[in-house]
């Protein structure tokens, strides 16, 4: 398999240079040249099958020719083997036909995990057998971080640096970075907002020099293969609730667009999905493109739902592609005008055929208190900030008759204590393997939002 940039001026690469890559030489994103299918009968045949059977089968082609198919499967199954619940990811009855899928059972309780403990073992393998090493420069919204720290601790060919806007993390999720005590993790708080932290690494990223010299990597969700490890668990899903004889709606709590993506990559593969639900919280970029057709940024407002806190989502650059006919050479400028201008709009055709797969749905904070109350009273379930705002946008959205819902449960309820145990009167207790979180010691560095500051931050640091 080869993959291809968004913009179309980047060379064509193999699986392990897009793992190593990242960002693409000229801005976009990386995409297999083409998608390949899983037929219905081989989707039937996965019935039965465990969480990193199924994975690795959904993967498997993605990585054929790069990866040999033992060593694969081998580090499919090592990095769940390690999840705090049997069934990896697994899926629970909210009403009849709607199920959440829990995806908050890895060492740092959000979804991130299901990506990143495999990118960890795959950035191993390959650095080891080039004999190389790498820098992952990252920015994170609060799960990526510690969920890429966790995957990426103590291997000697990594060296990690995640950047977090200062004060706008929970207390959980920067803990669960700071607290590790391992001498290849350096974390640095920045004086912003995690649209600034994710424009200084995409401006470390866009710098040639810096790198090549220094051999960065990345980690968040532009990194293609995190997209790929999450294809799997839709499959896993719509394999256990009777695909491919039923037919899916996926709700998923959207941020950078980068889960969404893959559960349109599942489709993409043969997958029968009828719509892809976008849950917002009122930083709601996406929504606001799929209710208008124009996409306009506006500064973040913090919620209760942090990792959500973007007004940039990156990954719907691999979107646009899709429905410009994959013609990246007429993405680019389009891109390029839009981070200039703040503003673009990408054709009533094109958004009328969007609309027809996609539909968004935003909720405050108030409402998303109310509504973590109500499915814990209801259903007895406890529902985090995000993982509310993608049951309630499912709940709303249309449904072809006959479908299921899946609506995805993107974090634990403990990671985000504050906002439950305001809507449900209960502070959700972190599992035991965590329970010290609070008791361990804190390592950051707090810089200003500025570049060159954080630039020679880490070259320092690397010296
Ligand atoms: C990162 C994150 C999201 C957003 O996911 P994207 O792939 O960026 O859209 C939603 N919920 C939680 C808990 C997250 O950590």
């Amino acid at each position: 398999m080869k993959y291809i940039s968004t913009r179309g001026a980047a060379p064509m690469l193999a699986f392990g240079d897009v793992l190593l890559t990242g960002l693409a030489r000229d801005g976009g994103l990386y995409l297999p040249e083409s998608w390949p299918m899983v037929p219905a009968d081989e989707i039937r045949a996965m019935r039965g099958l465990g969480y990193a059977e199924i994975a690795a089968r959904v993967m498997r082609p993605f990585v054929a020719g790069a990866i040999d198919e033992a060593d694969f499967e081998a580090m499919v199954a090592d990095a769940y083997s390690g999840f705090g619940h049997p069934a990896v990811a697994p899926l629970k009855e909210l009403a009849s036909d709607h199920w959440v899928m829990e995806l908050f059972h890895g060492p740092t309780l959000s979804f991130k995990d299901y990506a990143l403990q495999l990118v960890g073992r795959l950035f191993d393998h390959v650095l080891t057998k080039r004999g190389q090493r790498i820098t992952i420069v990252g920015a994170t919204s609060g799960d990526t971080g510690s969920a890429a720290i966790e995957a990426c601790r103590d291997r000697d060919a990594i060296e990690i640096f995640i950047l977090h806007p200062e004060g706008r993390v929970s207390d959980v999720q920067r803990r669960q970075m700071t607290t590790v005590p391992s001498a290849n993790v350096h974390n640095i708080a920045v004086q912003g907002t995690f649209d600034d932290c994710q424009d200084m690494v995409k401006a470390m990223f866009n710098d040639q020099a810096f790198r090549d010299k220094h051999a960065l990597g990345a980690v968040n969700s532009i990194n293609w293969a995190r997209i790929m490890a999450q294809i799997a668990y839709y499959v896993v899903a719509a394999v256990a609730l009777g695909a491919p004889d039923r037919r899916f709606v996926f709700s998923v709590p959207t941020g950078n667009f980068g889960n969404i993506f893959a559960a349109y990559g599942a489709l993409r593969m043969g997958l029968p999905v009828d719509r892809l639900v976008v849950g917002s919280n009122s930083n709601d970029i996406v929504t606001r493109f799929f209710e208008t057709g124009s996409m306009e940024m506006r500064p973040v407002v913090p919620t209760t739902s942090p990792s959500m806190d973007i007004q940039i989502s990156s990954n719907f650059e691999r979107l646009l592609f899709e429905y410009h006919d994959r013609d990246g050479t007429a993405l680019g400028p389009a891109m390029e005008r839009f981070r200039e201008e703040g503003a673009m709009a990408f054709g009533d055709a094109r958004w009328k055929s969007m609309r027809e797969l996609f539909e968004g749905h935003r909720l405050d904070d108030g409402q998303v208190g109310a509504e973590i109350g109500r499915f814990f009273r209801t259903t007895g379930e406890t529902l985090d900030p995000h993982s509310a705002i993608g049951v309630v946008a499912g709940e709303r959205a249309q449904r072809p008759p006959g479908s299921v819902l899946v609506s995805m449960a993107t974090a634990h309820p403990a990671k985000f204590p504050a906002a439950v145990e305001a809507a449900t009167g209960v502070h959700p207790a972190l599992p035991n393997r965590m329970s010290d979180l609070f008791d361990r010691e804190e390592r950051f560095s707090v810089l200003s939002n500025d570049l060159a500051v954080v630039r020679s931050f880490i070259e320092d640091t690397l010296a």
